[in-house]
């Protein structure tokens, strides 16, 4: 049986790939191959089109040894860069390259290292706190009635801290677990926000900020009510915290005939706060997990880091969005739109 031709077996495969011939030039390219590292590869010699000293030494091993490997490729991609696992085999007169892009599994990988770096680093500070403070009623403080209480109140807040970011992590864990599951129940959502606001009262009145609720009464609208009561404390809490005091903070619930991104009837619920604002460059990152705006700020009002990240995931499992306004000096708006019926067309 005759064999096809060499450049038609390279388009069978679904990644980019390249022949080199032994002369040491690449003498063929597959369509992926040409449409990611460009045309102008064919006839170059490949110690010039791959300048990395593992890619050159893999490829001289196939043409000379006839020997495989794997190696890795980095390659410039605007900004950013391109992670490729490559295959290079040994063929008749030359040495096949096939290129697997990994960026996004490099990508992820770096994602959960640098949570677990932020979760244990988050957890480290009260807890050197707390057994700090233990060694000093152990020893110095031992009889010091005053200086015990003192460090008592203060070891109760270390522990809340991270009682509150352990419970953040749980939270976002099960989001994160159901996002792709769509909520069934229907539920009264303008009660809920009205028994949101009426829980975090005690929390109004310590920051002495007065929350003012618009809102159309008995609106139904899919959702899981644990989580949409989430949604709401987190989002009205940072408002009250970031608010200031004697402020106003304002909550509007209504419903629009069409929000024409989620291309269906929705409810709206915007949280207005009067707070110092939010400076532009922040706002894409601000759903990030432990992304906050002054580190500083938001430990000293209690804050994890995690609220806005919970937010996001909660909002994705529901099919809705979350938009975030801000203005320097004027305040931040913090709005989420959830779809009420089904998907229209155009
Ligand atoms: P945190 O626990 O720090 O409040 P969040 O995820 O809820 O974490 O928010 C992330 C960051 O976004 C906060 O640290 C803060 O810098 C900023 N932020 C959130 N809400 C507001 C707001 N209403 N006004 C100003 N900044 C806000």
């Amino acid at each position: 049986m005759e064999m096809p031709p060499a450049p038609l077996i390279l388009e069978g495969i679904p990644m980019p790939a390249l022949l080199i011939a032994s002369d040491g030039r690449i003498a063929t390219l597959n369509s992926a191959a040409r449409a990611s590292m460009g045309e102008d590869l064919l006839g170059r010699l490949y110690l010039m089109a791959f300048r990395q000293p593992a890619m050159a030494d893999c490829i001289e091993a196939a043409l000379r040894n006839n020997v495989a490997a794997v190696t890795r490729y980095i390659r410039q991609k605007g900004t950013g860069e391109q992670i490729f696992r490559v295959t290079v085999t040994p063929v008749p007169s030359g040495a096949m390259c096939a290129f697997e892009d990994i960026s996004e599994q490099e990508q992820v990988g770096q994602l959960r290292r640098d949570f677990v770096a932020n979760v244990s680093h988050e957890l480290r500070t009260p807890l050197t706190a707390l057994m700090g403070f233990i060694e000093t009623l152990q020893g110095a403080a031992r009889n010091d009635a005053a200086a015990r209480d003192r460090f008592l109140a203060v070891m109760g807040r270390e522990a809340g801290r991270m009682n509150r970011l352990v419970g953040d992590l749980l939270s976002l864990s099960r989001v994160e677990a159901q996002e792709r599951v769509r909520p069934t129940q229907m539920i009264n959502i303008s009660q809920l926000l009205a028994r949101v606001l009426c829980d975090l009262r005690p929390v109004q009145e310590a920051a002495r900020v007065v929350v003012e609720l618009t809102s159309e009464p008995d609106v139904m609208v899919r959702a899981d009510t644990d989580q949409m009561a989430q949604v709401l404390t987190n989002l009205i809490e940072n408002a009250v915290k970031y608010g200031g005091s004697d402020k106003l903070v304002r909550v509007v619930l209504h419903q629009i005939p069409r929000d024409q991104a989620l291309r269906s009837p929705a409810v709206r619920i915007d949280v207005i706060d009067q707070g110092e604002g939010i400076d532009a460059v922040h706002l894409p990152r601000l759903t990030e997990r432990f992304y906050r705006v002054d580190s500083h700020r938001s430990r000293e009002k209690g804050g994890t880091g995690l609220g806005l990240a919970i937010v996001k995931h909660i909002i994705n499992r529901h099919r809705g969005r979350l938009m975030i306004a801000s203005e320097k000096g004027v305040g931040s708006t913090f709005s989420i739109s959830l779809p009420m019926g089904e998907v229209t067309s155009a």
